[in-house]
């Protein structure tokens, strides 16, 4: 069990008790380190395998960590996400605790959201209702109850995606809609598990009685209700491991901190302390672009940076392919792709990671165009898909009557046997065409069939009863088989895992950074991710970008600011609006003639007073500085707020629905004359031009209102 480590990770793996702190950076083996120590413990019989809990942060992160460790041999130890744990002592403790049966975990929240929404009159687009969802999950981790939002997102420093104000009322009518439908949401299961095992000794101890052995694996992304749980469940004990890497600290907008991590001696005094720096995952080319991306950071994280020294043996450089637009981008990616599978390399070990979910489609598009397997959801609650419960239901029928199922009369062997019943649930050999949920399901059932192959290899005579009984036990261990094909994920579904091939796509001003990144932290965390997804790499890393969205746009994209000086042909002080560079830099050959500009300039929204570059959201609604002297016509301001009151009566909803200030302030001052001028004002989409447009040119130019509002 020992033999796998080197050194260091053997100290970890043998310090069973009392506090232990490993902090290392990407791919030295921290995972594999908690892991066998948990085997270890296990093996030689010094733990007892249910008293061991190890959480971690994704599903896809548990996922693998129980992949590990029944490896490893360790059978039932429990490896959850915090969530995951807190919901399953949550449901069994809920009748003694708080008594009757615990309400429904709702599975859609942004659909309740965007309930919420409706019931104030409120109409969100998809980008509106995530980044609204994301503001509430944000204050609940927080403990930040609706009232204090406004005041609570400021001193953070997040960029509201709406009015603050719009927000904390938006947050009310949802906790509103989710008492009145009895259902709870996922931030809740931490609370209230936080809450029984607080006000409740008895469960507290019961709690503590099943559990004496805690691991936690990404440690530096703990949010304070994470950790005060992990406290609940220590009580005064101190049989505790954390690992983690604060230089991937990439969940501080949702209320994690490195503090935890980094104060951990502080609070542990004589905990065993370890170091690791050597990178067993990456080539020395990755890893000197890791290197280099940690060089750059600032912030009390970068402070604690450990360079990393790759074990491998050299591989090629990583590539940077410039675009002229996304779907090129993306069909670039994708031809590559469908290259190195032809050559050879399992779908299974190729990742496209990007920054933003919605970024997603244009490549399940790109792969599905170029005949490539991928899979969304990666592998995490495979066992509870549908189409897998489905699955193992007829697989279980077909087992029990095999003998007299005509289905089965030609099958042979086990893998015809399983492709049989599974032609039933709509299984093919080929899969279907095109993207989304159908071809999803098809890549469920598809594992199902690869895991057939793999049990009757491994097992030459296994029947179908077999097949079905290690189905069974890999879903009790949640084990779920590889779903042969590339992933897609983001950034942050990323940490923890690791592929031959990735592909970071993307990297552009205002995705990496993403546009809303605005205070020094915020860019220091985006930088944290680039280096997340540069560290999942074992041997190959693509990085591009595009320089325009979509074909004929404007190409006023560049190249992320973290890759200067780090990609051929930058230097290190290029900053923001340095040159892009060249030198060495791939252009992507697909899509449009290359005759775009290579780095035209975006138009920075600029204050109409004193023209300096705006950046703030409220100042660009307002088009001018905060603090740059008004011209508003107090006269129109009023006659407008008037107007508004009558509109937000008339239709039940509260005043800023129909305008905010900001918006009627910008409207007093720019007093637009026409639809066209109206609409070029922050704050008035096409909607509200449609209902109120009229209106507010009448009375802006002094005329009644005409009266046709209201509808919205
Ligand atoms: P991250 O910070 O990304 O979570 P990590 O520190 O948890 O990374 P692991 O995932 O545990 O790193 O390990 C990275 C890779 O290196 C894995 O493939 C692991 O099996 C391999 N590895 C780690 N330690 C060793 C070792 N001593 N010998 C051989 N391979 C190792
Ligand atoms: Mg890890």
């Amino acid at each position: 069990m020992l033999e796998g480590l080197d050194p260091e990770q053997r100290e970890v793996a043998t310090a069973l008790h009392g506090p232990v702190c490993v902090l290392a950076g990407a791919g030295t083996g921290k995972t594999r380190a908690i892991t066998h120590r948990i085997a270890y413990g296990v093996r030689a019989g010094i733990l007892q395998p249910s008293s061991v809990l190890a959480v971690t942060f994704t599903s896809r992160a548990a996922g693998e960590m129980r992949g590990r460790l029944r490896q490893l041999g360790a059978h039932g130890v429990q490896a959850r996400t915090f969530h995951s744990a807190a919901l399953r002592q949550l449901q069994y403790f809920w009748p003694k605790a708080i008594g009757g049966g615990m309400p429904r975990l709702v599975d859609r929240k942004i659909q309740l959201v965007a309930d919420a929404a409706a019931a104030c009159g409120t109409r969100l687009d998809r980008n509106e209702l995530r980044d609204v969802t994301a503001e509430i999950e944000w204050s609940k981790v927080t403990q930040t109850v609706p009232a204090d939002y406004p005041y609570a997102a400021a001193k953070a420093g997040r960029e509201a995606p709406r009015d603050p104000a719009e927000i904390a009322h938006l947050y009310a009518a949802y906790e509103d809609l989710k008492r009145d439908r009895a259902v709870i949401d996922f931030e809740d299961v931490l609370l209230l598990t936080v809450a029984v095992l607080q006000d409740r000794h008895d469960v507290a101890e019961q709690v503590r009685a099943q559990y004496q052995h805690f691991v936690v694996d990404e440690y530096q992304d703990v949010s304070p209700l994470q950790q005060r749980l992990l406290e609940l469940w220590l009580g005064d004990r101190d049989n505790l491991c954390v690992v983690g890497d604060a230089g991937q600290t990439i969940y501080s907008f949702t209320g994690a901190t490195p503090d935890h991590l980094l104060d951990f001696c502080a609070r542990h005094p004589g905990a065993t302390v370890v170091k690791l720096v050597r990178d067993y995952r990456s080539t020395p080319q990755v890893v000197r672009l890791a290197n280099g991306l940690l060089a750059q950071a600032r912030g009390r994280a970068a402070d604690h940076r450990l360079e990393l020294v790759s074990q491998r043996p050299a591989g090629p450089e990583p590539g940077y392919t410039e675009y002229t637009d996304e779907p090129a981008e993306a069909e670039g990616a994708a031809r590559r792709i469908r290259e190195l599978i032809d050559a050879g390399v399992p779908a299974a070990e190729i990742a496209v990671l990007f920054r933003t979910n919605a970024q997603s489609e244009t490549y399940e598009q790109a792969l599905a165009d170029a005949g490539v397997p991928y899979q969304l959801r990666g592998a995490e609650r495979f066992f509870d898909r549908p189409e897998v419960r489905k699955a193992g239901v007829a697989l279980r029928g077909a087992a029990r009557f095999g003998g007299n199922d005509s289905l089965l009369d030609d099958a042979v062997d086990l893998p015809s046997q399983v492709r049989a019943v599974l032609s039933g649930e709509g299984w093919t050999s080929e899969p279907p065409a095109g993207s989304g949920a159908v071809r999803e399901r098809w890549e469920s059932l598809a594992a199902l069939v690869n895991l057939a192959h793999d049990l009757a290899a491994a097992r030459p005579g296994a029947t179908l009863g077999d097949f079905v009984t290690e189905l069974d036990e890999r879903a009790g261990a949640q084990h779920a088989p590889t779903v042969q094909g590339v992933t897609l994920a983001s950034l942050h579904a990323a940490k923890g895992l690791e592929w031959d091939v990735v592909f970071l796509v993307g990297v552009a001003e205002g995705m990496l950074p993403i546009t809303y990144a605005r205070t020094d932290e915020q860019i220091e965390e985006e930088r944290r991710l680039l280096y997340v997804g540069v560290t999942r790499a074992r041997e190959r890393l693509h990085v591009s970008w595009a320089l325009s969205r979509s074909p004929g746009g404007r190409a006023n994209r560049r190249p992320s600011r973290f890759l200067d000086g780090l990609r051929p042909g930058t230097t290190p002080t290029a900053g923001r609006t340095g040159p892009a560079g060249g030198g060495g830099v791939e252009r992507g050959s697909a899509g449009g003639p290359g005759a775009a500009p290579r780095r035209a300039q975006r138009t920075p929204a600029r204050c109409r007073v004193c023209g300096r570059t705006l950046t703030d959201a409220g100042e660009m609604k307002l088009m001018r500085c905060e603090d740059c002297p008004s011209d508003m016509d107090e006269g129109l301001y009023e006659r407008l707020r008037a107007w508004r009151a009558v509109q937000a009566e008339r239709s039940g909803q509260p005043d800023f629905c129909v305008f905010t200030d900001r918006t009627l302030v910008a409207i007093a001052e720019a007093q637009p004359e026409s639809p066209a001028e109206l609409s070029r004002i922050p704050g008035v989409l096409s909607r509200k031009l449609r209902s109120y447009g009229a209106d507010v040119l009448a009375i802006c130019a002094g005329r009644e209102p005409v009266g046709d509002g209201g509808s919205d």
